[in-house]
């Protein structure tokens, strides 16, 4: 047996071995020691012939699935290797094989799957300076491929699927892309596979075999050499990983970047699309928000919508009608919901009927759903927008795979597969004829047990079954001296006596015969109705696919009447129009009538760069968001949260927002600030919308002004680079650009003061905030009053000097244009001034000072406090 092991073992050498024996998958050697590890499980030997007992630990068959998502979540691969024959009539050694390998990205336990999200396993090649990429979810069957060819875009892609394993060639593994930062971030598993695998006869072949295609131009891949070489060696690897002929991936879809706006990693995380930037939750997302869908299949689809927005007018337009109309159309839209409820994941689901691991319960779940297709098709046949239509097209009702399981399965099945009571009564003469002679059997056994009783005079004597002796005559002691003659023991036990008699035993033979038979004819039938059901893969997928879009239009539509959101005009002339717009998250966690809504107004011409200023808390983020937010939401064809809208297409959304979660990779949060501004000058272009909240913070005032300042000018310069921008800011300097620049104006928050407080108004109006209110805001925040006060004090020491002024006037000097006039002030030397120079008494420093904090209590600490105040 252990040469058996080592055997397969050798072939698996990058995988856990689950070795079945008996009841248990065992493990040996390296494998026993990491899993006993992982998996917290007591390690063990076995004598294996060698001068030392094998390491070994195990996990009984029946809790498998646990043990297995633990491992595979951790980023191993593992073989399942299992009895090929019953090892009761096998001769000899049991004949085993693996047939199976569950890698990260393939697992298909449902428990450990997020039905409202796929499972990607990506594969990337890189060739020659170019990327190949192919992403499938074996769960749903969906095989994507592209090309693409430079690496921050592919990094953009690689966080749109966020998969959960990536293979790759070993050139992209020195490609020197930060890979570690990859698997951290996404927590990710990524193996290079072997050269051969990327070898491109042999890629081309696999596809060519797989789809049954004579050429790969019939599978639109006829320009894409990498794509191809990414597509084929992704579907080996599947093919060897799952040894199914997954006739599931009925196709693949070849996309070239350039329908889809991109959008980077950051800019997802900051718009908090489908996650909470700190929590990482869905609730207080974007798509929290929108979600009203009923399936699973719905859930994913209006995931990737919002994962991937449109950028061709027709296709949003057309998507919009289709949400209008069932905006409109509240009561057929409820109904179709309503019939939804009752769809199971139809796509998950024919990964199990394909894999043949589908039990007969989910071959139920299966009917009711395709039960619902009818109704939901019949209310589509009134529909008349594009898209609508289309689908009603699409939608196959699949009456006949239905009715089929109808005929053949019980309406409450068991879920084992082996153990009969599957078939419906009348399915089949064969099954309906061992039916009968089974539960005759029964009542033929009552009547010999009666029969025997009154023959012998033994009233309790009894017909009972066990697997060891099958059926017998149990008497007890006390009527032992009854049993007659022909009666023939079998066995003693402590209290009573078991006999057969060969009555008995023919009874035994019809009634186990007729079981036996039974079980196995009703397997045999159950089988061919999940394969029928497996043979028409194409028409379920492309009816799964219908139904999960109508979902989503549904959830759309929903959403656009419950939030009173109305429908946004597109335009190709990039003019941004927004009417009383609202954030579609933050109005949903505040009571609805405290959200204040604001205009946005951006254009090619004279409004493109915004510049807002306004305290800290006064809204500039969220109104910022709320733009982009809205803009996103168009261009996925969803309503949106104003009382008009009017949106110029965007290639692209950037987002530069406050210091973000990458401290942990060690950068500086001014470094991490100018990679991203970098990232953003160098590939936003005049069509994207950029919004840049406070650039320049993270360093000294005049860098971070001048860098501010060189930023807009930058953008603001149609040659150089021309986006529509909204940028906040808290250098109240940069509202001297208006003017200065003509496409340049300046916004600010409205607050109001009320003697010394504030009160934040959320209103976004014309012109450059005067003031910035720290203090008060620092109040707000619950800064001690002391601290406020003496902030107050130093502000006027500071103002006095006229520091502002000195300051602009120092920007201005660093960029050679705009020039601006200097206001008058006077002589001040900025580099001697400290703070601590506006205070006059230098006995209280030096008292201060020689304070032994260490030793003070807080009596003694308020008193000193207090003698010191007395001496200013
Ligand atoms: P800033 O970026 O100016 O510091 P934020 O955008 O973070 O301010 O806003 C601070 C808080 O103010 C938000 O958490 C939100 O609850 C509230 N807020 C912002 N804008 C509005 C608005 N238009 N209506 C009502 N509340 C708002």
């Amino acid at each position: 047996m252990m040469r058996q092991y080592m055997e397969t073992k050798k072939e698996y050498p990058d995988c856990i071995l689950f070795y079945r024996l008996g009841d248990f998958y065992e493990m040996f050697f390296d494998d026993a020691l990491t899993a006993s590890k992982e998996l917290e499980i007591t390690l063990t030997g076995k004598n294996c012939g060698l001068e030392e007992r094998a390491p070994m630990c195990g996990v009984p068959y029946h809790a498998v699935d646990g043990y297995l998502n633990r491992l595979v979540s951790k980023g191993y691969k593992v073989a399942i290797c299992e009895q090929m024959e019953d090892p009761a009539t096998a001769k000899g050694l049991v004949k085993r094989d693996v047939v199976r390998i569950v890698t990260p990205g393939t697992n298909l336990d449902t428990q450990a799957l997020d039905e409202s999200r796929n499972q990607y396993i990506m594969c990337i090649v890189y060739i020659a300076d170019r990327y190949g990429l192919s992403v499938a979810d074996v769960t749903t069957g969906d095989y994507f491929v592209s090309e693409i060819d430079d690496s921050e875009k592919l990094f953009d892609e690689i966080y749109r699927y966020m998969p959960s394993e990536l293979i790759c060639n070993e050139a992209f593994y020195m490609s020197g892309m930060d890979l570690d930062l990859l698997k951290e971030k996404l927590g990710i598993t990524i193996y290079t596979l072997d050269a051969w695998y990327f070898d491109d006869e042999i890629c081309a072949r696999t596809l060519k075999d797989h789809f049954h295609v004579g050429a790969l131009e019939g599978l639109g891949l006829a320009d894409y050499d990498c794509g191809v070489i990414a597509a084929g060696a992704l579907l080996k690897y599947l093919l060897e990983t799952q040894k199914q002929d997954l006739s599931h991936i009925t196709g693949l879809t070849v996309y070239a970047s350039g329908k889809y706006m991109l959008l980077d990693s950051s800019t997802r995380r900051n718009l908090e699309l489908c996650e909470t930037l700190r929590e990482k939750q869905k609730r207080g997302s974007l798509l929290w928000v929108l979600d009203k869908t009923k399936t699973a299949m719905g859930a994913r689809t209006l995931r990737k919508y919002i994962e991937q927005p449109l950028i061709r007018k027709k296709d949003i337009e057309e998507r919009l009608d289709a949400v209008a109309e069932l905006k409109d159309q509240a009561i057929s839209r409820e109904e179709i919901r309503e019939y939804l409820s009752s769809v199971y994941d139809l796509e998950r689901l024919m990964c199990k009927i394909t894999y043949q691991s589908a039990n007969p319960r989910d071959l139920i779940a299966f009917e009711r759903s395709l039960s619902m297709l009818p109704h939901i098709r019949c209310i589509l046949q009134d529909m008349s927008s594009t898209l609508l239509k289309e689908l009603y097209q699409e939608l196959d009702p699949l009456e006949d795979l239905c009715a089929l399981i109808q005929k053949a399965i019980v309406d409450d099945p068991p879920i084992a597969m082996k153990e009969g009571g599957i078939i419906k009564d009348g399915y089949h003469e064969e099954v309906d004829r061992l039916r009968t002679a089974k539960s005759k059997g029964k009542e033929w056994l009552a009547r010999l047990e009666e029969q025997e009783r009154e023959k012998t005079g033994i009233k309790n004597l009894r017909i009972r079954y066990n697997k060891v002796f099958g059926y017998y005559l149990e008497v007890t002691n006390s009527f032992k001296n009854l049993v007659p003659d022909y009666y023939t023991r079998k066995q003693t036990l402590a209290n009573a006596e078991r006999y057969i008699i060969p009555e008995l035993k023919e009874l035994e033979d019809t009634i186990l015969g007729a079981e036996d038979k039974l079980y196995a004819l009703e397997y045999e039938l159950y089988s061919e109705v999940r394969d029928a059901i497996a043979a028409e893969v194409l028409r379920i997928q492309k009816t799964a696919k219908a139904v999960a879009q109508i979902d989503a239009f549904a959830s759309l539509a929903l959403t656009a009447e419950r939030n009173q959101y109305v429908r946004p005009k597109i335009n190709e002339k990039g003019t941004i129009d927004i009417r009383d717009g609202r954030h579609p998250v933050v109005e949903k966690m505040i009571p609805s009538e405290m959200f204040i809504a604001n205009d946005t107004y951006l254009d090619d011409k004279k409004n493109r760069i915004s510049v807002i200023t306004g305290p800290n808390m006064a809204g500039k983020s969220t109104y910022m968001r709320q733009t982009a937010l809205i803009v996103l939401m168009a261009q996925i064809g969803s309503f949106v949260p104003a009382s008009s809208a009017n949106i110029g297409l965007v290639d692209r959304i950037f987002t530069r927002v406050g210091a973000s979660d990458d401290l942990a990779s060690g950068q500086s949060t001014f470094m991490v600030e100018m990679t991203e501004v970098a990232n953003i000058l160098r590939n936003a272009t005049s069509k994207s919308l950029l919004i840049l909240d406070e650039i320049g913070r993270g360093t000294s005032t005049f860098d971070g002004l001048s860098i501010a300042w060189a930023v807009i000018e930058h953008i603001s310069n149609s040659k150089l680079l021309g986006a529509k921008t909204l940028f906040a800011t808290h250098y109240h300097e940069l509202t001297e650009l208006e003017g200065k620049i003509s496409n340049v104006n300046n916004y600010c928050i409205a607050v109001k003061e009320k003697g010394d407080d504030i009160i934040f108004l959320r209103k976004i109006v014309k012109g450059g905030a005067d003031k910035s209110y720290g203090i008060q805001v620092a109040r707000l925040a619950g800064v001690p009053e002391s601290v406020t006060s003496r902030a107050k004090e130093i502000v006027e020491e500071l103002v006095q000097a006229d520091i502002t002024t000195r300051i602009k006037d120092i920007a201005v000097q660093g960029g050679e244009k705009p020039k601006i006039k200097a206001k008058h002030y006077d002589e001040v030397d900025l580099a001697q001034m400290s703070l601590f120079d506006t205070v006059k008494d230098d006995d209280v420093i030096q008292e201060i000072e020689d304070l032994d904090l260490a030793n003070l209590t807080p009596i003694d600490a308020l008193n000193t406090l207090y003698q010191l105040q007395n001496k200013l």
